[in-house]
């Protein structure tokens, strides 16, 4: 069962996209501002001794929405993924969604910036998106808005997660016990996706999604 808030819009409203360092901060500028977290980010920002620790107002479970007057923005935390606080937004009446950090069109991200990444949640998170069907995706990292550039990354995704489900699957076949754990260290230079190697970065940095995506389907982290 969902669990759902609501606040209205009466001066300015913050929602946090994540808990990462380069996404927090800043609000403290805005003077009397709705400053929104999806609630796991809140214990993250307590561990690091970097991050700026913002004040946050309202914070929510899986659903908040933000009532403008004339619009309703929906908040939704749909899963782990980029970190354990994402948050899309929705904008249904305009068939509009909103998400950060979560794809480049064509372009992998390098991988150093994944390691807290959940590729199962993410892949939640993009189908989820690509489901609503919207007339606009708005990019929150770059300049690759569209609805085109969400769905490839939605289904690179889903691919890449059938692949290293796929060989996990096999591993346990082989009824070798100690083979899916040393899955874990090969399978990085055992699958590769010729499909997407015209992607910027996929030559250097495709193995630690593959790396990633395997500790995602085998840890759930
Ligand atoms: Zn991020």
């Amino acid at each position: 069962m969902s669990n759902i808030s609501a606040s209205r819009s009466s001066s300015t409203s913050f929602p946090f996209s994540h808990e990462h360092f380069d996404r927090i901060g800043g609000t403290e500028v805005f003077d009397g501002a709705e400053i929104i977290m999806q609630e796991n980010g809140l214990d993250i920002l307590k561990l690091s001794p970097l991050m700026p620790m913002p004040t946050v107002t309202t914070s929510f479970d899986d659903i908040h929405y933000v009532d403008l007057g004339s619009q309703i923005v929906e908040l939704h935390n749909l899963s782990v993924a980029d970190g354990v606080a994402p948050t899309v937004a929705r904008v249904a009446d305009s068939n509009v969604v909103f998400s950060v950090d979560m794809y480049m069109r064509q372009e992998l991200f390098p991988h150093e910036f994944k390691e807290d990444t959940n590729f199962v949640g993410s892949g939640i998170v993009l189908n989820t998106l690509v489901d609503w069907d919207p007339a606009y995706a708005i990019n929150g990292h770059s300049n690759s808005n569209s609805v085109e550039a969400l769905r490839e990354n939605a289904e690179f995704l889903n691919e890449l997660q059938a692949k290293v489900e796929a060989r996990f699957q096999e591993a346990f076949a082989s009824r070798d016990a100690s083979a899916p754990v040393e899955l874990l260290f090969t399978i990085p230079d055992e699958i590769e996706m010729p499909k997407y190697s015209g992607w910027k970065n996929y030559d250097t940095v495709f193995p630690g999604y593959v790396r990633r995506m395997a500790l995602s389907v085998f840890n759930g982290g």
